[in-house]
């Protein structure tokens, strides 16, 4: 899609540290890190918000959960813990509009967070 921050990273038109690729999904490092590990896991299709994802999805969507728990685990935080999240729309702290599931590891995450 068009202006779209991560599409671009997809694309390879805007850098970024890549820590996984397959045929579905990519992920890569926060440029803005808020944890020792801090890793953002796209679909390579632009799905906008968590809103937009349709049943047809579903399997996509659990296929980002699983490489985000591989990327803890490779990371060396799949006992100790780490969070996966999902910010939706303005109010829930999204500002890239383009789905991505948030991997954050390798500092004690507090909850509720704000
Ligand atoms: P959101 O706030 O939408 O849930 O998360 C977007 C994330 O993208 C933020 O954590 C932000 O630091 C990250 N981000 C913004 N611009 C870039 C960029 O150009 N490259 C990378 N790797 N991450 C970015
Ligand atoms: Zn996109």
């Amino acid at each position: 899609m068009a202006d779209c921050l991560f599409c671009k990273i997809r694309d390879g038109e805007i850098p970024a540290k890549l820590i996984h690729q397959d045929d579905r999904a990519l992920a890569f490092h926060d440029l803005h890190a808020q944890a020792p590990l801090h890793a953002l896991v796209i679909p390579r299709r632009h799905i906008a918000t968590l809103n937009d994802a349709a049943v047809e999805d579903e399997a996509l969507i659990g296929h980002l959960a699983r490489v985000a728990a591989e990327i803890a685990r490779d990371a060396g935080y799949a006992e100790s813990g780490y969070r996966t999240v999902f910010n939706v729309n303005r109010g829930g702290g999204q500002t890239v509009f383009h789905l991505h599931l948030h991997v954050l590891g390798g500092r004690a995450l507090e909850w509720p967070p704000g």
